[in-house]
């Protein structure tokens, strides 16, 4: 029987990954998911969204995770919750990511739910009538800890084998720590799922490795109709920001993504200041997920890339996010106490586009001062503040007042960890004599439509954007 597809999350858009594929050996059906994301949307539609699943919960033979992002691993807890019991299979740094990943996940979803209860609650103290049911948080720290107990390692760069005919390969996919592409072989087809696919030249980890032969291919495609632009090196970028901020007696404050993003500035600030680049200015991280985080990427040097382990000069006790000049903070306290002090110094504090967490109190604090700079490191979603900072318009609401926007507004954008059209068409490359079909996911409909064209002209290969409950059958 040929291995079947089901599209369900990812599909036209970029979050909520999840695909079914139903193996049949000589012990029956079995439905695997490979990756369990989080839609992160507007609150109804990703209320729809997460709720369900293609196939009974209950039902399922095991999860395959490419990576620990929220929008690849974000709805296992939920998953446990309708009960799913089976194994969740990772790579061993995805398992660590995840297990500080998750649990803050799931912080957010209980406080996102009391919230909108307290809500409910004023109005209806005014209006008697006020008809409102109370609000469930679509998972607790609960249900994520069950979660965490069915995580199973699988090998980085390995095999694996699923029983009953199916096995699985993993090879780095470059794009965060524990990344991995996938292929599953049914002895009759080899199936391949990108997962993420990363980029040359990230700091910390090592470069996308090419996929084994394969048959059939779910590929992302993020930035499907986009080139990277070329514009020289983040260290001479960044090197310049903070010395000219400095030279002012300014503050930098940098919102950053806790997973990654963090890591890669800090390691980053670590050799310029190594070198004597940049001034020698007091430098914080203030970001209790971004500090257990850091604590995941120390017990994982063996996926470092060759620059960052020549930086341990071979000591391995030596620590490449550590430094005289940086603190790392957790305590709330200390983070409001940050507020008092004087620059020159650099703040780097989560959320990466400053819509919730302790960057916005730092943001609050700066962005009136034309000696501040703001430093933009990532992507900026429509409708953010970070996008409202980077657009640099006039005023901007912080915790719903107007602020006048006076401080400099800087932006790094060499650290995606999507490759662009041009990575992804050599990354796909070594596939293309064996492959049959090509089925993109993990895109917005313009990047999908601009590289199904490219595939074809490039490769004269078919490539196709599935919908939601799309089948197909892998024959
Ligand atoms: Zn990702």
């Amino acid at each position: 029987m040929p291995l079947e597809l089901n599209f369900w999350g990812a599909t036209r858009t970029v979050t909520g990954s999840l695909h079914a594929l139903t193996h049949t050996g000589t012990q029956g059906r079995r439905t695997f998911y490979l990756d369990c994301g989080l839609f992160q949307g507007r609150r109804a539609e990703s209320k729809d969204k997460n709720c369900c699943f293609p196939t009974n919960p209950s039902e399922i033979a095991g999860v395959i995770l490419s990576h620990a992002h929220i929008d690849h691993s974000g709805n296992l807890p939920n998953l446990v919750k309708q009960g799913y019991r089976g194994p969740i299979y990772a790579t061993p740094a995805t398992i660590d990511l995840c297990n500080a990943m998750l649990r803050d996940s799931a912080y957010l979803q209980e406080r996102d739910a009391e919230y909108l209860n307290r809500r409910r609650d004023r109005r209806r103290s005014v209006l008697s009538d006020w008809d409102e049911p109370l609000i469930e948080p679509l998972y607790t720290i609960k249900d994520a800890e069950q979660a965490l107990e069915l995580f199973q390692p699988i090998p980085m760069n390995g095999s694996f084998d699923l029983g009953d005919g199916l096995r699985l390969e993993t090879v780095e996919a470059g794009h965060m720590l524990g990344s991995v592409s996938i292929v599953l072989d049914d002895g009759h087809t080899r199936f391949g799922f990108s997962g993420d696919v990363g980029r040359p030249h990230l700091p910390i980890i090592r470069d996308p490795q090419p996929l084994p032969h394969c048959d059939y291919l779910i590929m992302e495609s993020t930035y499907g109709d986009r080139l990277h632009a070329d514009e020289g090196t983040v260290l001479d970028k960044l090197a310049d920001i903070v010395s000219r901020t400095a030279a002012r007696g300014g503050k930098i404050i940098a919102p950053a993504f806790a997973v990654g993003r963090t890591q890669q500035i800090v390691l980053l600030l670590n050799q310029l200041m190594r070198d004597k680049r940049i001034p020698s200015i007091p430098i914080f991280v203030d970001s209790p997920l971004a500090v257990n985080v850091t604590d995941v990427f120390r017990n994982h040097q063996d996926l470092f890339d060759d620059e960052t382990r020549a930086m341990l000069h071979g000591d391995l006790d030596a620590d490449v996010f550590g430094f005289s000049r940086l603190r790392y903070i957790r305590d709330v306290a200390e983070s409001k106490a940050l507020n008092d002090l004087r620059g020159p110094m650099m703040i780097i504090s989560a959320s990466g586009m400053a819509e919730a967490g302790r960057v916005i109190h730092h943001l609050r604090n700066a962005i009136g001062d034309p000696r501040n700079t703001v430093l933009i490191t990532g992507f900026q979603a429509e409708n953010t503040l970070g996008r409202k900072i980077l657009e640099k318009q006039d005023e901007v609401p912080i915790f719903g007042e107007p602020m006048r926007l006076r401080a400099e507004v800087a932006k790094i954008n060499e650290l995606s960890g999507h490759a662009d059209q041009r990575e992804l068409l050599s990354w796909m490359k070594p596939l293309v004599p064996a492959l049959k079909q090509v089925f993109l996911v993990h895109g917005e409909p313009r990047q999908q439509d601009a590289f199904i064209r490219a595939v074809y002209e490039r490769y004269n290969v078919l490539a196709t954007a599935p919908q939601r409950g799309e089948k197909h059958k892998l024959e």
